[in-house]
This record gives structure tokens, sequence and C-alpha cells, in this order.
């Protein structure tokens, strides 16, 4: 799933209350992607680092750098993702419910990326285990993702108006 419709299903999930929680739910909805990739991206922009191929696709992920991968496998994994919530369930003693948002990145990602590029290490460090899924840029998967998160998002912010959150 792209990055900005993570963040938008993160709010529509669990920020639905108010504006702070809503951003709070978006950004951790972003976060897992946000965290991998933002480092490269700001080593490419600084000269640092040369920015890979994305002229096919999917894209050839041999030009990024293998630290990527390795905070990708951190941030994507089911097990990592419930250790903090459960951390922050017993320090809060009570659910971070916004930090659900990044569960439910991981789940939507299992199946909208294939084994082409960066498939979901749901399970790391334990397993390799993940899904050769349909990458998220097939139509099948794109359009149908646009046209419910527009529907929900009237449905839930416009029609119903029980957030002032737009
Ligand atoms: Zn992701």
């Amino acid at each position: 799933m792209d990055i900005i419709s993570h963040g938008l299903w993160g709010g529509v999930a669990f920020g639905r209350e108010n504006k702070k929680s809503f951003w709070t739910s978006f950004i951790f909805g972003i976060a897992p992607d946000f965290f991998a990739f933002a480092p490269f991206f700001a080593s490419v922009f600084l000269g640092l680092a040369e920015f890979p191929k994305f002229s096919t696709e999917p894209p050839v992920p041999d030009g990024i750098p293998q630290y990527i991968h390795s905070i990708y496998s951190f941030t994507h994994s089911l097990i990592i993702f419930a250790i903090f919530f459960i951390i922050f369930w017993i320090i809060r003693r009570k659910p971070f419910w916004e930090m659900a948002a990044w569960g439910i990145h991981i789940l939507f990602d299992i199946p909208t990326h294939s084994n082409s590029f960066f498939p979901t290490p749901f399970l790391w460090p334990f397993s390799s285990a993940h899904v050769d899924g349909i990458p998220w840029a097939h139509p099948v998967i794109f359009f149908p993702n646009v046209i419910l998160l527009v529907i929900l998002y009237v449905y839930f912010f416009w029609f119903r108006k029980r957030s002032s959150i737009l």
C-alpha cells in the first residue's frame, strides 16, 4: 500500500474521535514506511546515495541499501508491533488504540507486496514467511483502495460529522 493510504486507513480506523487522535493514528499509519525509507531518501537528497531505478514496474530493489531492508523488516513485523503495543498498554494501563494503525499497516502490506519488491516479513525475526501478493500499484488494488477510502471518509467525517478533522 502507498504511504498516504496507510495514513488514511490508520486515521479512519482508529482516529475518529478528534483531531489529535486522527493525526496520531495517521502518523502511526505512515511510520513503518517513513522510518524505513526516510533515511535513504534523505541521503539521496544530500547526495550521499544514488537514487535507485524506479523506472521498472515493479522497481528493482537492488539499488536500495541493506540497512533499509533491516529497518523495513523491523517496522513490518507483527511480532515487533505486538511487543510495542503491549508495552504501551502496560505503561498507560489501557490500549493505545491509535498505535494499532501500525498493525493495520502491516496487515495491508502483507497481500499488497509481491516477492519482487519488499514482501512483508510479518513474522520477523522468527520466520521469513511472506506472501507473494499483488503490488498495491496494480489497478485491481489501487482503484478499489481509493474508492473505499473516499466512501469511508465521506461517511465518517462528512456525512456523520462525528469528528472535526475536516
Ligand atoms: Zn509498508
